[in-house]
């Protein structure tokens, strides 16, 4: 069953070690169908030179395992929480990567220091706040979802202008139109979140690219009147 769907979030799973986002297992791509209301994603605590397709969980947004031998990532909540609230995603990838995260510990919003950002993310990557005692008690993944879709409603962030954020103390989260694409934002989170400290140790003071030259540089690329790349 969907057996291409779980061929392609095996691939997508297997580009996070290839592009050096995840150390041992901490990370997990998904995909949904959104024709048959399911997700694809990948087994919890599973090696990555030991997983193969067949080891990918199909479940419906409820969170029913639909099909597998093995139990999905304990992610899998916040990552349907996602595809419930995003009607437009189709994937979707969590990692711990280093700069990502520690702009997530640090708790501090990604300010677009730079064109390498605006290409990908307008404005801001948001950091999202601490849960509380009771919400990780009562139910941890699905409220650290919840609190990503809060934050996108209440700062009215289009989910698909600011594919990524980071959630405080934990790490990134980041979507896109299919799994491989969550994992190329995935990378650029990382990127991104590299430069602005390396900004920030050059020059304390640097100011964010001002607005003018984020709009072009996003809206060339993603805009109603793209014209960045091939055959838009
Ligand atoms: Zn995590």
């Amino acid at each position: 069953m969907l057996e291409e769907l779980k061929k392609r979030v095996y691939e997508a799973n297997m580009l996070l070690p290839k592009y050096g986002l995840i150390t041992f297992t901490w990370g997990n791509v998904s995909e949904i169908d959104r024709e048959a209301g399911l997700v694809a994603i990948k087994p919890s605590g599973v090696d990555y030179d030991k997983m193969t397709p067949e080891d990918i969980v199909i479940l419906d947004l409820d969170g029913n395992k639909i099909e597998g031998r093995m139990n999905p990532s304990t992610d899998t909540p916040t990552h349907l929480e996602l595809y419930k609230a995003f009607p437009e995603i189709g994937g979707v990838v969590h990692t711990h990567s280093t700069f990502a995260t520690s702009w997530a510990q640090a708790g501090k919003d990604i300010p677009c220091y730079g064109t390498t950002h605006a290409d990908y993310f307008y404005g801001s990557i948001p950091c999202i706040r601490n849960l509380t005692a009771e919400e990780i008690e009562e139910a941890y993944e699905k409220n650290t979802g919840l609190s990503i879709v809060e934050r996108y409603m209440k700062d009215n962030i289009n989910p698909a202008y600011v594919p990524g954020c980071v959630c405080k103390n934990h790490g990134p989260f980041t979507w896109g139109e299919n799994g491989n694409e969550a994992v190329h934002n995935a990378v650029v989170v990382e990127e991104v979140a590299k430069m602005a400290f390396l900004t920030l140790g050059i020059n304390p003071e640097a100011g964010m690219t001002p607005q003018y030259m984020q709009d072009k540089h996003f809206m060339r690329k993603h805009g109603p009147n793209a014209y960045y790349g091939q055959g838009k």
